[in-house]
């Protein structure tokens, strides 16, 4: 038989039989393959589902289950936000930046509120309620959380701030297990046929057209015909090292790669048929400095003593923009009356302290009037209720000037800075992988962390934007693909 990888199709003229045969089949079990499985046996379709690992979950199951939704939802509603369907629109692509995919955000941005009661319609709970603040996840069983940089510049500048984090009624943290279980029970109970411990190795192909996938089941190879199409739903590359290398090589800048096994399989065998990948070098990141909140009022400087961004941003945003700093760490300046302990697991020191930023700076042994000036410049405009250098907005915006000082480390090498990756397919936003022409490739659909989707741009990631990408262009994905 001719040699087939993830690199390499199998002409559909060389698989020696076929081992089961279906309409759609769904590569993957988080939350991405779950629902477009759901989506494909409502379209009729007979669907099957392959996972590589002994059940359902891949990353959508470790995660807070936060899904950003907005337009008007009535968990906004209630806690009087007025955010319509063109401030969301604007502010996804926004948060896409340069890599922003217009459509996607113009599709997602008109159908979030039919996509929200879908999830609703498949079981998910939403208590309904706003908690305030500045979380990573609500910490009790709230389902409306701010989740992004909305009411930081320039976003708020452009889009009527909204919060927009929809996150699954739930004690604590840790959502997506629940969310997951309800979207695989919604997809057994629709007839989907699961498959697992079986991992998807290579796709088969019938000339142009993608005909069926090679799956590895107890270390046999299964050859599987899938009359209308192949849906991958494989996760993103982050545990990959050498696609990292190849393609993403600023994120070895930080240490903490969290999702599942996320080995970029998924991305391969698209671009094994002709698949185009795009922004592969983008990356979300984060280093939980928001815990305790009181910490947003602090200001950020690099290893040079100059601040390089709005510090009331969503927490990875400004981590984001901190990874781009020279110098292997930046420092979190607080006084007294906003310094609360950094959690244990941040792995944030405390660098340096002072009855004066004077005597900050010289313990971190900066040059004089360095640190000391940018402090200067933040409290004399802080107090004026302004911050003439990068906008940051009252009422995070306050003067640091109760001593004593404090600043605390965030080193890239040893403070946790989580992060995975956010390129992939370039696909339509119908679901559909399309080559470097633009043209899709017939048969082959895919969504979630293996494509390029709504979060784009680590600079502007917000969180529940990956799972909104995945639940909403999952189900575009296999509700296309049972079209045939
Ligand atoms: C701790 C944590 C918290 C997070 N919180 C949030 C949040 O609250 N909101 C948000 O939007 N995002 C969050 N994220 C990010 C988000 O969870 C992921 O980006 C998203 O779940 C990815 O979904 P997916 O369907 O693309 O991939 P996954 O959920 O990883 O699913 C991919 C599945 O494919 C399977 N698979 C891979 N290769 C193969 C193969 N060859 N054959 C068969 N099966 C295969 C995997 O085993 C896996 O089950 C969080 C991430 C983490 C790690």
């Amino acid at each position: 038989m001719a040699a087939y990888s993830q690199y390499q199709p199998l002409a559909l003229a060389d698989v020696p039989q076929w081992d089961f045969e279906t309409d759609v089949a769904v590569i993957g079990f988080g939350a991405t393959g779950a629902c477009a499985a759901i989506e494909a046996c409502t379209g009729g379709a007979r669907v099957m589902l392959f996972e590589r690992s002994s059940g359902s979950g891949g990353a959508s199951a470790l995660s807070g289950g936060e899904i950003y939704i907005g337009g008007g939802t009535d968990a906004q509603k209630a806690a009087g936000f007025d955010d319509t369907v063109e401030a969301f629109t604007t502010y996804l692509k926004l948060a896409g930046g340069p890599c922003a995919d217009d459509a996607k955000c113009e599709l997602y941005g008109r159908e979030a509120l039919n996509h929200y009661q879908w999830l609703k319609d498949q079981g998910v709970p939403y208590r309904g309620n706003f908690l305030p603040g500045k979380h990573i996840e609500p910490t009790d069983d709230s389902t409306l959380i701010w989740s992004g940089s909305e009411a930081a510049a320039p976003f708020c500048h452009k889009a009527t701030p909204a919060p927009r984090g929809h996150v699954i009624q739930h004690m604590g943290w840790g959502g997506g297990r629940p969310l997951i279980d309800l979207l695989e029970a919604r997809a057994r109970d629709l007839g989907a046929q699961i498959h697992v411990d079986a991992r998807a190795v290579a796709l088969i192909v019938d000339g142009n057209r993608v005909a069926g996938v090679v799956v590895r089941i107890d270390n046999q190879d299964r050859f599987v015909r899938a009359a209308k199409g192949v849906v991958l739903g494989t996760g993103g590359f982050v545990f990959n090292d050498a696609m990292r290398a190849k393609y993403c090589a600023d994120s070895f800048r930080v240490n903490s790669p969290i999702g599942d096994k996320d080995d970029g399989i998924g991305i391969e065998l698209g671009v094994s048929v002709g698949g185009d990948a795009i922004h592969m070098d983008q990356f979300f990141t984060t280093c939980p400095w928001t815990m305790p909140e009181a910490h947003a009022y602090g200001v950020f400087v690099n290893a040079q003593g100059n601040r390089f961004i709005n510090e009331d941003c969503y927490h990875g945003r400004v981590t984001r923009c901190a990874v781009d700093q020279p110098g292997g760490k930046v420092y979190l300046l607080l006084d007294v009356a906003h310094f609360v302990q950094p959690l244990d697991l941040a792995g944030i020191t405390i660098a340096a302290t002072g009855e004066t930023w004077e005597e900050v700076e010289a313990e971190l042994e900066m040059p004089k009037g360095t640190l000391s000036a940018t402090m200067a410049v933040y409290n004399e405009h802080a107090r004026e209720g302004r911050d003439p250098l990068f906008d940051k907005q009252v009422p995070i915006l306050k003067a640091l000037d109760q001593s004593p000082f404090i600043a605390l480390e965030l080193n890239f090498e040893t403070s946790y800075f989580s992060f995975f990756t956010l390129g992939g397919l370039k696909t339509s936003a119908d679901g559909e992988v399309v080559n470097r022409a633009g043209a899709p490739i017939a048969g082959l659909f895919a969504a979630g962390r293996c494509t390029s989707g709504l979060p784009a741009w680590g600079h502007g990631y917000s969180s529940g934007l990956s799972l909104a990408d995945c639940t909403f262009f999952g189900r575009q994905a296999g509700r296309k693909a049972a079209q045939g």
